[in-house]
């Protein structure tokens, strides 16, 4: 859709509310409008910030006008907050009208929708004021408030709980058997790369190392561990003992709640790299279907079957009691909403600790880049939630991305007292996480997550190789900055 805009300079609020709300269309920005498109115009009257939107679409036509008081203060933030509320409230309420369904989230576009509500908790509402609020303030739906404000109370928990600097450290893997269509993620195929595991797997030591002695020097506590990817369990069971045995070497884990090595895909776990994470006291692992039906997990590459994740996650559960995640995902290219709810319930009938759903998210470095492919229904993912509450799963976070099917949401679900306290502190960005590894994005969090400096790894392993030492001295001085 083209927009043309007036009295205001918040390109990127009208921008991300058309993306939210029009997410197969492209949207540029005209000069003037002519014909169809969407005008959104701010201005300020008697005290208050205005802002309009007319947007004519086909035969239809919508029109609103949103006002707020202008805020007192004087660093100009809040007024540029509340000018953002008021330009992308006029054009969601505008165009929702001529749309044929109400978005779950409403004009949230965020993508962290668990975030705004913990801090308007710890500014003082009740979860009642805070579940009108959601509904008054975005026009949220029913349900996803209540995930919103779960997801809320227990980032306030996890937090309440955090030690003085504590931090979360993060080791990515950037490798994988095979590319699955669906992945946005710099994951190496090891049919292609594998040569580079080994010197990527003695690069990380170093940095491993670096780190370990970056925290240790400056008394900062270590809260959980990650080793995230990619696929962690391509490295075979040396490069595996190497890596674990790096991270006893250099961290203090005292006080370390939690350590997940995300095992992801089934053909590369074996019974003896359990025994080595066991060993090395890795305490929560992830096993991922993604789906159960074995066609949509050829259809997009994936190279196992859904009775390889039963073999795996049983070899699992014999082999230590760690807490185990299973991912799954909505909207698979081949999947239908029958399909999503019996891959939930064969997954929960598991009994797994946590399950985290996620809907397929359409991007660009996808092999496969999907175009219209019709709407993921709030209320099948409904189904699915009710099924896993009725076994006991609670909601503990969550997230959304842009070209999300159906613009809904990834939800971490987790059985009583073993939710994963690194999901929840990084995602609402809690505290201080320190990344490793090509692709490893470190963030210095202040002010309870309102402001976050990012430090960036090289994206690719070739990079982060050649780069390495530069990369092992700006960890050493990460604090610095
Ligand atoms: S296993 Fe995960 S990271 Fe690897 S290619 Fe598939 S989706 Fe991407």
């Amino acid at each position: 859709m083209k927009y043309a805009l007036q009295g205001h300079d918040r390109d990127n609020g009208v921008q991300e509310m058309l993306i939210s709300l029009l997410p197969d269309e492209s949207h540029d920005k005209a000069e003037e409008l002519t014909g169809e498109g969407c005008f959104s115009r701010a201005w300020e009257e008697n005290g208050e910030i205005c802002a309009s939107a007319r947007i004519v679409r086909g035969e239809k036509e919508g029109f609103f006008e949103a006002r707020k008081p202008i805020p007192t203060e004087t660093d100009g933030e809040e007024y540029k907050r509340v000018l953002t509320w008021c330009v992308k409230t006029a054009v969601y309420q505008a165009l929702v009208p001529l749309l044929d369904k109400r978005p779950a989230w409403g004009s949230m576009t965020g993508v962290k929708p668990a975030k705004p509500a913990r801090l308007a908790i710890r500014e003082g509402m009740d979860p009642t004021q805070l579940d009108a609020w959601l509904d008054t303030h975005y026009d949220v739906t029913e349900n996803r408030r209540k995930l919103c404000i779960r997801a809320a109370e227990y980032s306030l928990s996890a937090e309440d709980s955090l030690l003085p600097r504590e931090t979360q450290l993060y080791i990515g893997i950037p490798f994988c058997p095979a590319k699955c269509s669906y992945c946005s993620f710099v994951s190496n195929d090891m049919t292609r790369w594998g040569h580079m595991v080994q010197p990527y797997v003695d690069c990380l030591l170093k940095e491993v190392e670096a780190a370990g002695k970056l925290l240790r020097e400056n008394g900062i506590p270590l809260g959980s561990i990650y080793i995230g990817g990619g696929t962690p369990t391509t490295l075979n069971e040396g490069q595996l003992e190497a890596l674990l045995t790096a991270v006893d070497t250099h961290f203090d884990r005292s006080v370390c709640r939690e350590y997940t090595v995300e095992a992801g895909r089934p053909e590369t776990i074996t019974e003896e790299k359990l025994r080595i994470m066991a060993a090395h006291k890795v305490t929560r692992i992830s096993i991922n279907p993604q789906t159960m039906n074995d066609k949509v997990l050829e259809g997009v590459g994936r190279r196992h079957t859904a009775e390889d994740i039963v073999r795996c996650y049983e070899m699992a559960r014999k082999v230590s009691d760690f807490v185990i995640n299973m991912d799954l995902i909505a909207g698979l290219p081949g999947d239908n909403d029958d399909g999503l709810v019996d891959s939930v319930r064969r997954v929960a009938a598991l009994d797994p600790d946590n399950i985290t759903i996620h809907c397929l998210a359409r991007k660009r470095g996808a092999r496969l880049y999907f175009g219209p492919t019709g709407e993921l229904p709030s209320e099948t993912l409904d189904a699915c939630y009710a099924i896993l509450e009725d076994k006991g799963f609670e909601p503990y976070y969550l997230y959304r991305q842009k070209y999300m099917a159906g613009g809904l949401e990834n939800v971490g679900f987790c059985k009583k007292g073993t939710a994963s306290h690194y999901n929840i502190c990084m995602m609402e960005e809690l505290s201080d996480v320190i990344a490793l590894g090509s692709g490893g994005v470190s963030k210095l969090c202040s002010q309870g997550g309102r402001k976050v400096n990012r430090v960036v790894n090289p994206k690719f392993p070739k990079e982060y190789i050649e780069r390495i030492d530069t990369i092992v001295k700006g960890k050493e001085e990460l604090l610095d900055e």
